[in-house]
């Protein structure tokens, strides 16, 4: 009989028809380079096949965008993989979150925002006839998990074909190695969110 230790659900759950029909391809939103570090070397060392792409038109100003878009370039190009450049219409994004600057980290205007990102994530997946994504996102102990987990699931119903990975990228040891590679790649470390609400919140405190 197994003991109740080995019955312990992994805490990485890869989906079936990743594995099997879309032989390990998934397409994976990267919202910044130390944030993809230790997910990307998981899927690789588990025989998963991650494109990343990058889209992020939430950050402010298109200084910090560039830094963390080349940083997120330098990552995937020295593991040859293929790395996607979404587009950068910050005017767009801000039109969309119109109404919520009040809010605070994890309100409304966050949650909003990660359906933005993930809707046109899907639509990526779809267009390269990917099935599955994730996103770094959830990997960051300072968002909501259950926003991000919703915000997914709308874009996957948005767009038909499409499957969200709900994973938790903080389990597994995951958070330990990212702090590694930080240091290893010497990647810039972001001291805020992105938006520009989000540095004003940093700057007050
Ligand atoms: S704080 Fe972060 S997640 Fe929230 S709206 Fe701004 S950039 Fe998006």
């Amino acid at each position: 009989m197994e003991s109740p230790r080995s019955m312990k659900r992994p805490a990485i759950i890869v989906p079936e028809g990743l594995m099997n029909e879309e032989r390990g391809r998934v397409l994976l939103h990267a919202c910044c380079a130390p944030c993809s570090s230790s997910i990307v070397e998981w899927l690789i060392q588990h025989e998963l096949h991650p494109t990343i792409f990058y889209y992020n038109p939430n950050i402010y100003p298109r200084e910090e965008y560039e830094i963390r878009k080349q940083e997120s370039k330098r990552h995937a190009e020295s593991l040859g993989l293929t790395w996607i450049d979404g587009d950068y219409d910050h005017e767009s994004w801000l039109g969309n979150v119109c109404g919520l600057e009040g809010e605070p980290e994890r309100g409304r205007r966050c949650e909003l925002c990660f359906t933005l990102r993930l809707t046109e994530t899907a639509k990526k997946a779809k267009e390269l006839g990917l099935r599955y994504f994730t996103t770094t996102l959830a990997s960051s102990r300072w968002k909501s998990l259950e926003q991000i987990e919703r915000a997914g699931h709308l874009a996957e119903q948005k767009v038909a074909g499409t499957t969200f990975w709900d994973q938790n990228w903080r389990k597994g040891g995951l958070q330990d190695r990212r702090n590694q590679l930080l240091k290893e790649y010497q990647f810039y470390n972001q001291l805020y969110c992105g938006c520009e609400y989000s540095m004003r919140i940093n700057e007050r405190k």
